[in-house]
């Protein structure tokens, strides 16, 4: 049901309090709890001009109102976010937002499909993209200044393997000065641990096949902006471009939203404790995780961010001591409770060597192994890598 039915808003209640509680019915007798599940292709719409009420699922349906109220309220938007069939579709609606023939400085190494597409993009001369390593200050502030009117900066903190920080508040504004647009993929922190709109970017993209629906069963996504135009240049790409998802998956994502507070609470703790025992244990190259006071971001993330999330980077040693690609493929193939599988935030803990993907950037090191750390009890977890490293 839409916003306006609600007896609340986002600021009333607690971030927890409002995945719970947001999209629902109004409270009349007999009324269901849940949003309805809706499957209509058409709606009747006899008599009625364009854009008042629905009429054609491409262009707008009531199954994608109650999820589109939820995260926008958690990202504190003052729009309703747009839902997309999957996380790329809502990255490459933000993404096209950038000028023709405009700029778009991402971090090198942003989640790696973006960068295809990105690329992509750059070769059939629809816009420059320029590469730089957000956790270089200086680096990413000379990228800065050379934008101009309509040039993007797209960030991603923490970025998807690497786990760098960057400043999203001060990135944002030095942007603005050059008149760029500022957008952030948030998939990774999720705005229970931090709201990049309050922190001044424009446009908040999600891939919500992770942490929202968080069952590893659905792929959808979403973008988040309170400027009205914005909204709607988005809103027109999605129907121009078909990307729309379905109203049984909108249901799914909106149910797997309803325990994410949970979920995310409870794999940080997770991943926080593996990080710390990871770090502590000789058999272990190197960690990165957030909340570690070792990383280099460790800083800025505490005062950024709520929480410092679920995906560990490391590497075990061989036998001769160093980290490498075999070794990291080696433990990865004798896990038995952690799934070896891409994708994350999924109540199941998985694990992958992210190289094996083509499409990742070179600069992410080949032994590189990027845990996604579940819900399920951590000593479990703990059981399992320590058996993976064998001997
Ligand atoms: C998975 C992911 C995406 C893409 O989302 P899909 O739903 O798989 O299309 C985008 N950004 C990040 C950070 C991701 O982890």
């Amino acid at each position: 049901m839409t916003s306006s039915e609600s007896p609340f808003n986002s600021t009333d209640l607690t971030p927890a309090t409002w995945v719970v509680a947001a999209g629902r019915p109004a409270h009349e007798q007999g009324s269901p709890v849940n949003a309805s599940v809706v499957m209509s292709s058409t709606f009747v719409s006899q008599g009625v001009p364009d854009g008042v009420a629905p009429a054609y699922m491409r262009a707008g349906t009531p199954a994608w109102e109650p999820l589109e109220e939820l995260i926008s309220g958690l990202e504190r938007a003052s729009e309703p976010a747009t839902l997309f069939a999957s996380g790329m579709g809502a990255l490459s609606a933000a993404l096209h937002l950038v000028r023709v023939g405009g700029t778009v400085v991402a971090p090198k190494h942003s989640y790696n499909t973006m960068l295809s597409l990105a690329e992509s993009l750059e070769a059939q001369g629809r816009l420059r993209l320029e590469c730089v390593d957000v956790a270089d200050d200086e680096a990413t502030a000379r990228a800065i200044e050379g934008l101009s009117t309509g040039d993007m900066l797209w960030l991603e903190t923490p970025t998807n393997p690497m786990l760098e920080i960057c400043d999203l508040r001060a990135l944002s504004a030095a942007a603005h000065e050059r008149g760029a647009l500022v957008v952030a993929d948030n998939t990774l922190a999720t705005p229970l641990a931090q709201r990049p709109l309050e922190l001044g970017v424009d446009v908040v993209v999600h891939s919500l096949t992770k942490y929202f629906a968080g069952h590893s069963d659905l792929l959808m996504g979403a973008a988040v902006t309170s400027d009205p135009e914005l909204q709607q240049r988005i809103r027109t790409h999605r129907t121009l471009h078909g990307a729309i998802t379905n109203g049984w998956d909108a249901y799914l994502a909106l149910r797997g939203a309803r325990t994410m507070s949970l979920r995310v609470e409870r794999a940080q703790e997770n991943a926080a404790e593996l990080a710390r025992r990871l770090e502590a244990d000789p058999r272990v190259a190197w960690v990165r995780h957030p909340s570690l006071a070792s990383h280099p971001g460790h800083e800025l993330a505490a005062r950024q961010m709520t929480g410092f999330g679920s995906i560990v980077a490391w590497a075990p040693r061989g036998d001769d001591g160093t980290a490498s690609r075999t070794t990291s493929d080696t433990f990865v193939s004798r896990v038995r409770l952690w799934t070896p599988a891409t994708s994350l935030g999924g109540v199941e803990s998985t694990i992958e060597r992210r190289r094996r993907h083509g499409n990742e950037p070179t600069s992410v090191p080949e032994e590189l192994i990027r845990l996604s750390v579940g819900v399920e009890e951590v000593d479990d977890l703990w059981r399992d890598l320590d058996q993976a490293f064998g001997g």
